[in-house]
């Protein structure tokens, strides 16, 4: 079994949903990811928190076997992210980023990190993605993800990272808005045209659209869920998933068809994180209840 290597923030989240609202609970691209990843394979975190962070927050990691020796604490506060859903669940209004640590992070790999095969830059400065890529020798399989936020203050380091990955994940109007596309299937054919093999459009409840330049669309439903409580974490978890999958079941460089199965992965994984604020719906996920909504998910999409 391979591992897998995230880069990402690790977070105080503050978030108002149709359902209520969580104040500075746990959150951060790298921690939905890497709790998500663990369901399937081992997990080697790079981030940075501040002495706001609490122990039994970096002891979630721990306990899920989760490699936390590149996770740096420092003086100051945690990165926090402030959002909030209208009626629109599928899209995140930013209300506030405060980078806090991280404006300063000077990421360091671990010895043992660098010959990861399987590397996932979650969203975080693509200056930070860079910096740790180039720390790591030869991965099999390297992935991103960003949003909105560094697509507007960063885009030239942004397009730097996209040369350099395997495959990207975006939200539909995150690949529109990079693209400047209204259609979104021209948007993922221009996403790819910047660099990536693969291109992952999540639609939300509409599930995603994955793309190769090669074998062309395959296209994934979502599991359907009548109580989205709040989806911060959606698309982490779902890469999570994704990665996880594939560092657990490929020994080369993933084929079609493993792209596929890992999509139905991250598809599951991030069913179950919006069922919940924060990670509470996420940590409960064990192997039973994954190959149960697995079931469901491949009964529905096939006849
Ligand atoms: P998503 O899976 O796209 O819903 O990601 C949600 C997570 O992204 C939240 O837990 C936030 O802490 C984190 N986040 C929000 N804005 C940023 C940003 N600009 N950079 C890194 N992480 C962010």
């Amino acid at each position: 079994m391979s591992e897998v290597l995230v880069v990402g923030s690790l977070a105080y989240d503050s978030v108002k949903t149709p359902s209520g609202k969580a104040e500075k609970s746990l959150g951060g691209s790298a921690n939905y990811f890497s709790v998500s990843a663990s369901l399937f394979s081992k997990v080697r975190v790079v981030g940075v928190v501040g002495s706001d962070y609490s122990d039994a927050d970096k002891k979630i990691l721990s306990d899920r076997k989760i490699d936390i020796a590149g996770m740096q604490t420092v003086a100051g506060n945690t990165f926090h992210w402030e959002g909030t859903y209208e009626q629109n669940l599928n899209e995140a209004v930013t209300l506030k980023t405060e980078l806090n640590v991280f404006a300063n992070f000077n990421p360091q790999l671990p010895e043992a990190y660098k010959t990861t095969d399987f590397v996932f830059l979650a969203n975080i400065d693509p200056v930070l993605q860079l910096q740790v890529l180039s720390q790591v020798n030869s991965p099999k399989f390297v992935g991103m993800d960003s949003m909105n936020f560094w697509i507007d203050s960063k885009q030239s380091d942004l397009l730097q990272v996209l040369k350099k990955v395997d495959i990207v994940f975006m939200n539909e109007a995150e690949a529109k808005m990079l693209t400047q596309t209204s259609n979104a299937i021209t948007a993922i054919k221009k996403v790819a045209e910047l660099g990536p093999e693969f291109v992952v459009v999540k639609r939300g409840e509409y599930g995603s659209t994955v793309y190769s330049k090669h074998h062309g669309f395959f296209q994934a439903a979502a599991l359907p869920v009548e109580k989205v409580v709040d989806p911060t974490g959606a698309g982490d978890s779902f890469a999570g998933g994704f990665f996880g999958y594939l560092a657990a079941h490929c020994t080369g460089r993933p084929t079609w068809n493993d792209l596929k199965a890992a999509t139905l992965a991250g598809t599951v994984m991030s069913s179950q994180t919006i069922q919940d604020f924060s990670m509470k719906a996420l940590l409960k996920v064990d192997k039973g209840a994954y190959e149960t909504n697995l079931s469901e998910l491949k009964k529905m999409i096939s006849f």
